[in-house]
């Protein structure tokens, strides 16, 4: 995938932008967003620009999912927090506003007042089969 000329993640991972890179191979790397939710708030992401997960190719997503977990303990180990989250948007409604596909993490603490508004539903009768359906038959 070619760089996006107009894409600032694409500049942070060619060096044309700087960024507080925590960690980095040939495939992708983990800095410091420059607007933290909290403080230790990281992002991955690839080197190369994909648009969403969707569009992420599988061996590109497991060399980054395979370092997630030694992120994520790393930011406990630095900042003390109580917990971290994992979030990841594809897609403008999604809450994506860079084009470029990454992942957060976020440190937690108890006290932090961050959150998201979890509208928990219930499926309709039978709608529940239908959609499992619908799913099987997409991945079969
Ligand atoms: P999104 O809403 O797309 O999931 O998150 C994009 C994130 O990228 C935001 O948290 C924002 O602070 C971060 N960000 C945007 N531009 C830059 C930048 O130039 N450098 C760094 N380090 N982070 C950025
Ligand atoms: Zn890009």
């Amino acid at each position: 995938m070619p760089a996006d000329a107009d894409c600032v993640f694409c500049k942070i991972a060619s060096g044309q932008l700087p960024a507080s890179i925590v960690r980095q191979n040939q495939t992708w790397m983990a800095f410091l967003d420059i607007t933290p939710l909290s403080e230790g708030h990281l992002l991955v992401i690839p080197k190369d620009h994909y648009l969403t997960l969707s569009e992420l190719p599988d061996e590109v997503c497991g060399q980054i999912g395979s370092a997630l977990p030694t992120l994520g303990r790393a930011l406990i180990q630095v900042t003390g927090a109580d917990g971290f989250n994992l979030l990841q948007n594809n897609g403008p409604v999604a809450g994506q506003v860079v084009p470029h596909v990454h992942f957060h993490l976020i440190p937690r603490r108890h006290d932090d007042g961050l959150g998201y508004r979890w509208n928990a539903g219930k499926y309709a009768p039978g709608r529940e089969a239908d959609v499992i359906s619908a799913f099987r038959n997409a991945l079969a």
